[in-house]
This record gives C-alpha cells, sequence and structure tokens, in this order.
C-alpha cells in the first residue's frame, strides 16, 4: 500500500487510473480502524480496480472539544490493518491540504430538515463539517464510486443530498453495519468505553431488536418512550429514539402505515457518546 500525505502526489498517481475508466473506489474515515472501516474496504475491492481509504480526523465537524481532543489515533496499527486487506492507497492528509482555504471556510449548502432532526439536533453545525470536509475530499480524490457505512445512517443521507444538489459525478454504496459478538455497532469510540459501560452499551442494539416487536402491537411514540426507559434503565443516558421514514428521516406517526420504518438511537455511555439504527420495518 502506498500512503499518500499531500494532494499533489496522490493526484499524480490517480490520474493515471482515471484516464484509462477505472472504477476508483473511496473510503473516507478518522482512522482507528476495526472490521467496520475493513468491510468497507472489502466491498470497495470488490468493485472497484483501485481502492483509496482516507484517514483525516476532520475538526470542523466536531462540536465537542474533548471528543475531537479524546478521539482515538493509531497509525501504525491502521496501516497494518489496510495492508492485510490489499488497499492500494492511503490518503493521510493535513488540515491545511484538506482546507487550503483554513477550516473557517464556509461550504454555502443547505442541509434543510436533516440538519434540524436527530444528529443534526444534537451536535449543531455536525453535519455542516461532515459536508464541508465530504466536498473537499471528493473534489481531492474524485472517485468514481463512495463507500460509506449505514451505521452512520443520517450523515449517508447527508452525504447524498450534497453529491445529488451539488451534481457530484460519484455513486454512493452504502454499506451494512458490522457488530460485536453483542450487538454494540462498531465505533472507534468504543475504544474509550470502560469495561463496565461496554457491556451496557449493548443495551443500544438489544432495544433496536426490541422495537421491531413493540411497533406491532404499540404506536410510535409508545415505542420511543419504552425504547428510552430500557435505555436509561441500563445505566446509559438517552439523547434520542426516534422511528423515521429512510428517504426523508421524517419522523412516522403511524407505525402501522405500509411504509418503511427505521429506528435511530443516541445515547452516552459514560462520556462516550453512541449512535446506532436498524430497519425495523422493510
Ligand atoms: P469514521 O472513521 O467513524 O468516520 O467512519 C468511517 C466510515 O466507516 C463511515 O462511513 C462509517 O459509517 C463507517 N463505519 C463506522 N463504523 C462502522 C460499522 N460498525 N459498520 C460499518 N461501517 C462503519
Amino acid at each position: 500500500m502506498q500512503i499518500f500525505q499531500t494532494t499533489t502526489e496522490l493526484n499524480k498517481v490517480l490520474k493515471d487510473h482515471r484516464s484509462n475508466g477505472s472504477f476508483i473506489g473511496f473510503v473516507p474515515t478518522m482512522g482507528a480502524l476495526h472490521r467496520g472501516h475493513m468491510a468497507l474496504i472489502r466491498e470497495a475491492k470488490s468493485k472497484c480496480g483501485l481502492v483509496v481509504c482516507s484517514i483525516f480526523v476532520n475538526p470542523t465537524q466536531f462540536n465537542d472539544v474533548d471528543d475531537l481532543k479524546n478521539y482515538p489515533s493509531r497509525l501504525e496499527e491502521d496501516v497494518e490493518l489496510l495492508e492485510g486487506e490489499e488497499c492500494d492507497y492511503l490518503f493521510y492528509p493535513s488540515v491545511d491540504d484538506v482546507y487550503p482555504h483554513g477550516t473557517d471556510y464556509n461550504l454555502d449548502f443547505d442541509l434543510g430538515y436533516l440538519d434540524e432532526t436527530m444528529e443534526g439536533k444534537f451536535r449543531p453545525g455536525h453535519f455542516l463539517g461532515v459536508a464541508q470536509v465530504m466536498h473537499s475530499l471528493l473534489k481531492l480524490v474524485n472517485p468514481t464510486h463512495l463507500f460509506m457505512g449505514m451505521k452512520d445512517f443520517q450523515q449517508v443521507a447527508v452525504v447524498q443530498k450534497l453529491i445529488d444538489d451539488l451534481l457530484l459525478n460519484v455513486e454512493m454504496v452504502p454499506c451494512d453495519t458490522v457488530r460485536e459478538a453483542d450487538g454494540l455497532a462498531m465505533s472507534s469510540r468504543n475504544l474509550r468505553l470502560d469495561p463496565e459501560m461496554r457491556k451496557k452499551a449493548a443495551v443500544l442494539f438489544e432495544t433496536l431488536q426490541m422495537a421491531k416487536i413493540w411497533i406491532l402491537k404499540f404506536t410510535s411514540e409508545q415505542v420511543s418512550q419504552m425504547a428510552i426507559e430500557k435505555i436509561r434503565q441500563k445505566g446509559l443516558k438517552p439523547e434520542y429514539f426516534e422511528l423515521v421514514d429512510p428517504k426523508t428521516l421524517l419522523p412516522i406517526c403511524n407505525v402501522n402505515k405500509p411504509m418503511k420504518v427505521v429506528a435511530c438511537v443516541a445515547a452516552y455511555a459514560g462520556a462516550v457518546r453512541l449512535i446506532d439504527n436498524m430497519v425495523l420495518k422493510a
């Protein structure tokens, strides 16, 4: 695997691949890689002739300074994992490379309702930071395919909107969530859970599964309340548990209507904020 720290170097090699028409798969990450990231690399390898992974801890998407400060970094292990999956290129840019005009430069992009609900509501400014970094990275890497995890369900919707609204020439490939044996969605932030909280955190997956049964008997409001209560009883601090339409992310009022339902949840396990989601009705 070749490692590139600057755009100039990366672009020199990508130019040849682009001109011979091969698919370029891109997997943007913030590092501290785990099996969830590796599944994206594998999916990208299966579809594209060349796979670029980026590791960049994007300062503009952190609405909490401590979260940014404590974000885990393990470059050596990351490189080993990527080499194990035969990832072709690692792009490891600096803040100046990604934001040549400074991090204050604001992408003029309206996220609309996506920025007002769930993650948008509880993490003000987060998705504008995501849109900003993805706009910049997509310009720098110029891939044909973009691989992102459904674990960050709302993020996929935000980036898809960015692609659609700005007419970016890239195909989004959403990938399934990879979980630990007890169901906890894999996340770089799991490294910061103490052993007790790590055990308790499985309640998010358990609750999402219970919700699949609850929607057969209860209203969406009741399901949300029961879920919040179950998570709270376990010692986590839930922020939201919402049943939404996967296309619009609008809340589902009547779960009996024949439509798709996705449940999305965010909760603090100690100081660590975790998110997860599950399709309750396909
Ligand atoms: P991150 O490094 O957390 O920014 O994640 C980089 C990419 O990996 C994003 O597209 C995430 O949605 C995806 N990802 C993170 N965790 C998982 C997981 N457990 N399963 C599948 N994809 C994941």
